[in-house]
């Protein structure tokens, strides 16, 4: 089979056409115009998303679009706490969602804890299992704050300030050890974060390391499930 090239970010460093310019900036607006947004409603601060899509505050006015499925997703919503459980379904929904994909932490909970700050069940930081972009602080953050903060989030995206998605690959170790000292040394995705981190061309030296290492170890190939009818 045929091997996709792999990018490099010094093959995009060399663009020497002014009009190349032109059109990233073109590019940019469009996307920050047309964002699909998932919502996993992970805590009660999803309670401020109904009104702020519907007719009062009218997000999809902005371009913004709920979708259902990671695959077509560009932003992912934490929508409040987060506890162990559901932070392991968090990482996998993120890693299946293709780039550029944004992360918004809503709520204070997403910040640092919240109120849950001493609770052994849940985790405290977001920022720390991946790379967020944006927070709309608050106990619960009300329908405007909200609004805004999709606004700040187009105005990053179109001057091509929300790049935090590529931490996730120069610095997968990182991420990786953080997951791995929450869920256990045998936490593993069915995602080659890896592999993508090369075709994008943004494996760095701290991409791989001693975590990296230990999920090659551990890692076990995808068993499907069988189909059970009673
Ligand atoms: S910040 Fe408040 S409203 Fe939001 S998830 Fe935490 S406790 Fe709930």
């Amino acid at each position: 089979m045929k091997e996709l090239p792999v990018r490099t970010e010094g093959a995009f460093a060399k663009r020497t056409n002014p009009l190349a310019h032109v059109f990233d900036e073109f590019v940019r607006f469009c996307r920050s115009h047309s964002l699909f947004m998932l919502h996993y409603c992970t805590g009660c601060g999803a309670i401020e998303l109904p009104p702020a899509m519907t007719s009062r505050f009218d997000m999809e006015r902005l371009g913004i679009q709920p979708m259902v499925t990671p695959r077509q997703a560009d932003i992912l919503l934490v929508t409040g706490y987060v506890s162990v459980k559901t932070l392991k379904r968090i990482i996998l929904t993120y890693e299946q969602m293709p780039a550029p994909k944004y992360v918004i932490g809503i709520c204070s909970c997403t910040v640092n804890g919240g109120m849950y700050w001493q609770s052994y069940a849940t985790a405290k930081v977001l920022a720390d299992y991946l790379p967020v972009d944006l927070y709309i602080a608050g106990c619960m953050p009300r329908p405007e704050a909200v609004v805004s903060g999709m606004r700040k989030l187009m105005g990053l995206i179109k001057t091509g300030k929300a790049e935090s998605w590529k931490d996730y690959y120069r610095r997968y170790d990182h991420y990786l050890g953080n997951q791995q000292a929450l869920f256990g040394e045998r936490w593993q995705t069915p995602t080659d974060v890896l592999g993508e981190a090369q075709q994008y061309g943004l494996h760095g030296p701290e991409t791989e390391g001693e975590h990296t290492a230990l999920l090659q170890q551990v890692q076990q190939p995808l068993i499907p499930h069988r189909m059970r009818l009673k």
